[in-house]
């Protein structure tokens, strides 16, 4: 396809830089959704899906963005006299409390500051207090920069095998593990326009079998986002409603590209971008806002210390062809992000700081 050559460069987590390869291979003909030719496209995804989640369970498709799992997982995963615990540190993980509480569930918070991460103790103390259908948490928090302690959380709830553990890895799946089997996640969700480097519009969760069982007795459990539903349709390599053709072309491509990477590499990619960015934090006279330790490999939350004017920088970047986000939410202004995930690449890194580098001097 003919496309001006010149753009901006997406560092902002979400929706971002996707390679030209991927927009093109959207761009196929399209086939019925009933067709043999989709349940192969179906089929083919699948094996690819699971590999990358680490999961022998199904990786269903679900047309709408993460949150849409959110939805699916508060509703299906909780019982009415039941109660739900969520773990929140920050925008996305208030957010999915919120969509569990309009969706009527009874919802119990660990809530900790923002930019700091939620400890196992914190978990291990709530579960010997109460009794819950489910712990909700997001892995990676895109709005703080903080990664939290899945594999701490893991060994906590082993002790607790009626709570079904359910995970958003929105920004950090095919950007870091997610370990979902050995993790004993049972709703391990994610979109397509984070790490996975894909357009926006499709969404992807790896469901258990326990989470099929709890929905058995939950009795709204809605009608778009059934996960009695999905597997009925996964099942015939299908899904309920029309699905997201073209985004589903460039995730085959995609899956493929990302098992040629190798999936380590992958990992060990992120993190070297992200210790690139920390250093340049620490070079420019930045700090971090993320809590030590616990750094994401995908998105830095950066703390405006030095109190520039972000909507000056992004202007001077634009020029350059390059756009940065400014702070979520009421950290608007106090902080800035920069997105190292997806295709993104070092080099593509050192250009991003160079520029930056140039405004602070002219500044
Ligand atoms: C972006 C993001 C979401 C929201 O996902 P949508 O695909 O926009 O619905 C949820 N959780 C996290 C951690 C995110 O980064």
């Amino acid at each position: 396809m003919a496309r001006e050559p010149e753009h901006i460069r997406l560092f902002i987590p979400g929706p971002v830089e996707v390679r030209e390869e991927i927009l093109d291979a959207q761009a196929d003909w399209m086939i019925g959704h009933r067709s043999s030719q989709f349940a192969a496209l179906y089929a083919r995804i699948q094996p690819k899906l699971q590999q990358t989640f680490y999961t022998e369970n199904p990786v269903y498709i679900y047309t709408s963005s993460g949150s849409g799992i959110w939805e699916s997982a508060s509703r299906c995963c909780v019982r009415d006299e039941a109660k739900i615990l969520h773990l929140t540190c920050g925008a996305f993980s208030e957010r999915w409390a919120e969509t569990s509480r309009v969706n009527g569930k009874n919802v119990d918070l660990i809530a900790v500051d923002w930019g700091q991460s939620v400890k196992p103790e914190q978990l291990a103390d709530a579960l010997s207090h109460d009794s819950y259908d489910a712990v909700a948490c997001v892995m990676n928090e895109t709005s703080t920069g903080v990664r939290n302690p899945l594999e701490d959380y893991a060994e906590v709830l082993k002790a607790y095998p009626d709570t079904l553990f359910l995970v958003d890895v929105v920004s950090i799946y095919a950007g870091g593990k997610v370990d979902t089997d050995a993790w004993g996640i049972d709703v391990c969700l994610t979109s397509t326009q984070k790490a996975f480097a894909l357009p926006p519009g499709m969404a992807l969760g790896a469901v258990s079998p326990a989470v099929l069982e709890r929905a058995k007795e939950v009795k709204n459990r809605g009608y778009y986002f059934d996960v009695l539903e999905l597997h009925k349709s996964h099942l015939k390599n299908n899904t309920p409603a029309t699905p997201p053709i073209a985004l589903m072309y460039a995730a085959d491509r995609q899956l493929d590209d990302m098992l040629a990477e190798g999936l380590e590499a992958r990992f060990a990619r992120h993190d070297r971008m992200a210790e690139m960015t920390r250093q340049w934090v620490q070079d420019a006279g930045f700090a971090m806002f993320s809590e030590e330790g616990y750094h994401s490999p995908t998105v830095s939350t950066i703390a405006n210390t030095r109190e520039i004017d972000l909507g000056a920088l992004n202007a001077f970047l634009a020029e350059r062809g390059m756009t940065l986000s400014n702070g979520y939410g009421k950290l608007k202004g106090k902080t800035f992000r920069i997105a190292h995930m997806g295709d993104t690449q070092p080099h593509h890194l050192e250009a991003l700081f160079a520029a930056i580098n140039d405004f602070l001097e002219q500044a």
